[in-house]
């Protein structure tokens, strides 16, 4: 997975689920990737994994989905 996305958006699956945006119900979406860190990290109390979460930008509307990592 390229670290700034991929130029064309994607249908993505959630659980074997494909994702829609929860705003416009559109569904393809542009992969990000972004550190966690300071006070998002602290919210979470994850401040010791230093996580990487994975955004999901619907590609009409660019309502941003957070995902964070399991396990
Ligand atoms: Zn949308």
């Amino acid at each position: 997975m390229s670290i700034f996305g991929q130029p064309e958006p994607e249908e993505v699956d959630v659980l074997g689920r494909p994702l829609r945006c929860q705003v416009c119900s559109n569904h393809t979406f542009h992969r990000q990737q972004a550190q966690l860190h300071g006070g998002v990290a602290t919210f979470f109390n994850m401040e010791w994994a230093s996580p990487t979460a994975e955004c999901l930008v619907c590609s009409a509307c660019g309502y941003i989905h957070w995902f964070l990592p399991r396990g």
